[in-house]
């Protein structure tokens, strides 16, 4: 019988997540679907994974609130009975150049993109310690590494991500836990269908955007494959920032 694995994928109903639970699934997990209000497209991705022959179900809860990722990885655990990977992906933007950025838009970036990675990863790293081991990847940006104009909300909170990750790294290796990120670079996905990206690939050494399976293998490869690889911030990016 092959071993049971369990992972948590945050926004997985669409672009990076899904992504990431297809390929987690392929490996062989049990997938817990999070996603925020897009229930349709959450249960394509439980009916996707299910159709590879894994469990998966879809967990609508907030990242961005604390009760909310306490109940839900308390709800995982009692249906699955363990996490042994999770990937922090569920992330917004809210674009603006900084004199005119709200304090909603500011606190939306930061509660969403980073105090997530705290809430979320808070009950599940406790899950891990008792079972003396675990994967956390982290997905950061480009834009947390390098910054962007406009982006000084989201940048901030990628780059506090990237922090988190060597901090929890740091602090987690001796339970056999390990944690790093990802830093994507311009991936088509809802998230960039709307930016206008002409004459960006001049600049990409491979000369194309990503999509979302070129993360999904990264991150399947530091749960699965990395078993020596922590604290580490790998960029996905087709060699832009270098
Ligand atoms: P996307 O297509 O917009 O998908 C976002 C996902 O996050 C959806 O599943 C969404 O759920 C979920 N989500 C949003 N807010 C949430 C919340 N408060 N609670 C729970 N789930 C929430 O985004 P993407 O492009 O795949 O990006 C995924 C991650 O990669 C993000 O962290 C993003 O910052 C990062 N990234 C993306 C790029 C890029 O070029 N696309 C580059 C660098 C980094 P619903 O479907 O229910 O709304």
């Amino acid at each position: 019988m092959t071993e049971k694995k369990v992972a948590l994928v945050t926004g997985a109903s669409r672009g990076i997540g899904k992504a990431c639970a297809i390929e987690l699934a392929k490996a062989g997990y049990s997938i817990a679907v999070n996603y925020a209000g897009n229930q349709e497209a959450a249960e394509n991705t439980v009916k996707e994974i299910q159709k590879l022959g894994v469990d998966a179900k879809a967990y609508q809860f907030d990242v961005s609130s604390k009760e909310a990722c306490e109940e839900a990885v308390s709800k995982i655990i009692e249906d699955f009975g363990q996490i042994d990977a999770l990937v922090n992906n569920a992330g917004i933007t809210r674009d603006g150049l900084f004199v005119r950025m709200t304090n909603e838009a500011w606190e939306a970036v930061i509660n969403t993109n980073l105090n997530s990675a705290f809430y979320v990863t808070n009950p599940v790293a406790k899950i891990m310690m008792k079972a003396r081991k675990g994967a956390i990847v982290n997905m950061a940006s480009i834009a947390g590494v390098y910054g962007n104009a406009g982006q000084t909300n989201y940048a901030s909170a990628k780059a506090g991500l990237i922090g988190f990750t060597k901090a929890l790294a740091k602090e987690m290796g001796s339970r056999g836990i390990r944690v790093n990120a990802v830093a994507p670079g311009f991936i088509q996905t809802d998230m960039t269908k709307d930016l206008k990206l002409d004459g960006i690939t001049e600049h990409i050494p491979l000369r194309r955007l990503g999509n979302p399976e070129d993360i999904a293998k990264t991150v399947k490869f530091l749960i699965e494959d990395g078993t020596y690889i922590t604290a580490q911030v790998i960029g996905v990016d087709g060699g832009l920032v270098v």
